[in-house]
């Protein structure tokens, strides 16, 4: 299973939209939110009707908690506490019943799920030094825990010796005998100087989490506010926008997490059990395309059917037939064959050699192999991709397949260069597909800068992450170029290295 692990979306709808798109190409199988879907935004009843649609297990935070009236809105700083206030107003008792019946801990085969530390979770303490992580993993035995809370991605680590490690977010794997806690940031209010929206992406058959930052209609939000009568200064990440200033994390929390005594008197934290929601979410569904089908097949739509199912993207293979050839140190350089400049769209009747390529239907994506040369350089000209999207619409260029052994490493690389960005992302990513054909992420990178001045050359590398990550059975890798932006980016050097072993 492959889940979105969200949080702290604050009734920003323009950020929950702009991840669950992210989380939509990513491929997920389910997605969990660890609390606070409303407080702070301007659109709290609209975000819930979203959440409510598309999330499929939610867990209460304090905000949600002090807006259904289970959390008394004293522990609360004053703007917080009169956001909690006006959300009061704006959503139904429907509503707040819903957000009041949530459970605050999700058990799962291996992990667990709550807003803020585990150890007593109804009392809305923070995870944020080192120490503070110790208390959660006292309290229960899964070797990863997942929270938000404090609006800042991180990761805590505990292995033997018992001492408990702070570090800054990053894609890893689970190691035998440690234990993680990750905060997965917040989707609607960052709180870390970087406006983007935060998530993170939990493979669990691997082991694996990836942290995504995902960028959003910030000035939308802004007109929105507008719109709703709540000033700017409400949501304190939009002076980040104008600065993109530093910002310390303890001096903008917004919560005084209850006492011992204040947390017991709000009774026992309820646990939900992953399986058990998902059987029930299941036959739900169920349900709900049994009375689906019926209503379609009454009114004889099968026009309707046909049109629903026809696949949104399409798929132009690599010209080539031998699709792989063998990894070696040996042509390590040459690994990524790179399509003649000058051929044109991408399309059936102009497939990329040794390229699979995969766009949108709507053609709002466009790819052509083109020729490149650095602006103030006489340098030999680079062969490469010109990206060229007008929509936030996924789209995936992956590579040949490459035959490799147990125990390789790989590092891949890419040069990024925008012109007229917009927005959006892109990824280089390594997939492994083991021989069975069971594909698995081995590593995602995204380019940075992407949103600095133009006509610049960037480049990014990437390597696997450790020893734990390396190939434990014979297989294939892929290089896969994916994402959804606006704008015109041109990309070069891609490359796949064998690293030494
Ligand atoms: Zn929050």
């Amino acid at each position: 299973m492959r889940y979105a692990v969200i949080s702290d979306i604050h009734a920003n709808r323009q950020a929950l939209e702009a991840v669950l798109i992210d989380a939509g190409a990513v491929g997920v199988d389910g997605i969990i939110c660890l609390g606070d879907v409303v407080g702070y935004g301007p659109e709290p009843a609209e975000v819930l009707q979203i959440v409510h649609a598309k999330v499929d297990h939610i867990l209460l935070g304090n905000h949600d908690a002090a807006v259904s009236g289970r959390l008394d809105p004293v522990n609360f700083n004053p703007n917080a506490r009169r956001l909690v206030e006006w959300t009061a107003t704006q959503i139904d008792g429907k509503a707040r019943r819903f957000l009041g019946a949530l459970p605050a801990v999700l058990a799962g085969d291996g992990f667990r799920c709550a807003h803020a530390e585990l150890a007593m979770p109804r009392r809305y303490g923070y995870i944020i030094e080192a120490e503070d992580a110790i208390a959660s993993w006292e309290a229960c035995s899964e070797p990863l825990l997942f929270v938000g809370h404090s609006h800042q991605p991180g990761l805590f680590v505990t292995g033997k010796s018992g001492r408990a490690y702070a570090i800054d977010a990053q894609d890893f794997q689970v190691e035998h005998g440690k234990r993680y806690i990750v905060n997965v940031g917040s989707v609607g209010q960052p709180r870390d100087g970087d406006v983007r929206a935060s998530y993170a992406i939990y493979e669990q058959d691997a082991g694996t989490v990836y942290f995504r930052r995902i960028p959003f209609d910030v000035n939308g939000y802004r007109a929105t506010l507008d719109q709703r009568g709540l000033p700017e200064e409400s949501s304190p990440f939009l002076a980040d926008a104008a600065t993109g200033g530093e910002r310390i994390v303890r001096e903008e929390l917004d919560f005084h997490p209850l006492s011992q005594e204040e947390a017991e008197k709000s009774g026992r934290a309820t646990v939900t059990c992953l399986e058990r929601a998902e059987s029930r979410a299941r036959h739900w569904r169920l349900t709900g395309i049994t009375l689906g089908l019926l209503a379609l097949l009454s009114c004889g739509l099968a026009a309707a059917i046909h049109h629903r199912f026809r696949p949104s993207h399409i798929t132009v293979a690599g010209s080539s037939h031998s699709d792989f050839s063998v990894l070696t140190r040996q042509a390590a350089d040459r690994t990524l064959r790179l399509p003649a400049a000058g051929r044109g769209l991408v399309g059936p009747d102009n497939p990329l050699d040794k390229w699979q390529v995969r766009l949108p239907r709507s053609g709002a994506v466009a790819v052509s192999a083109e020729s490149f040369r650095e602006e103030k350089d006489d340098g030999p000209s680079r062969q490469g991709f010109r990206l060229k999207s007008e929509q936030l619409e996924p789209f995936e260029l992956r590579s040949s397949r490459f035959a490799v052994q147990p125990g390789m490493r790989f590092a891949v690389q890419g040069r990024f260069r925008p012109r007229n960005w917009q927005g959006g992302n892109i990824e280089m990513v390594l997939i492994f597909e083991s021989a069975g054909g069971a594909e698995r992420t081995l590593m995602v990178k995204q380019p940075p800068g992407l949103d600095a001045p133009d006509d610049n050359w960037g480049r990014v590398s990437s390597r696997t992450m450790s020893q734990t990550n390396t190939l434990e059975s014979e297989g294939f890798v892929r290089y896969v170029l994916r994402g959804q932006f606006r704008g015109i980016v041109d990309v070069c050097d891609t490359r796949l290295i064998l690293k030494g072993q």
